[in-house]
């Protein structure tokens, strides 16, 4: 359920030290080292699912919940109304740099415009 190469589980594990602004059973959630906008935050289930196209393997696995995870921090960043972004990045073209899925909530301020 864990990899130990990725960046995330060693968070889930301890090994790396991160802030939770959110936590439940089945995901968690931190600010982005690397923000691009005021708010910037990724939500990450616990169990290390690497692309979107083996989520069958995880049936535990309920977006859901995560999408709710989202509204529920948007709402206590003060973003639900002004506007936000959420953005799963897939594979090189998308830029993905950590292979554990994670939703990124961006928000705070106006975002460029991607289409
Ligand atoms: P992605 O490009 O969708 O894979 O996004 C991975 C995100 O994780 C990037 O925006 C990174 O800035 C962020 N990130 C990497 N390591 C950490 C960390 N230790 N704590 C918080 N965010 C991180
Ligand atoms: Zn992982």
């Amino acid at each position: 359920m864990v990899s130990y190469d990725c960046v995330f589980c060693k968070i889930i594990l301890g090994e790396i030290l991160s802030e939770f602004i959110y936590e439940s059973e089945l995901f968690f959630a931190i600010r982005d080292i690397n923000p691009i906008a005021l708010t910037h935050i990724l939500i990450i289930p616990k169990i290390h699912i690497n692309y979107l196209e083996l989520i069958h393997e995880f049936p535990s696995f309920d977006f859901n919940e995560m999408y709710a995870v989202a509204l529920e921090i948007a709402s206590k960043e003060n973003i639900l109304n002004s506007g936000y972004r959420l953005v799963i990045n897939q594979k090189e073209d998308s830029g993905q740099e950590v292979e554990h899925l994670h939703l990124h909530l961006i928000g705070g301020n106006k975002l460029k415009d991607i289409g």
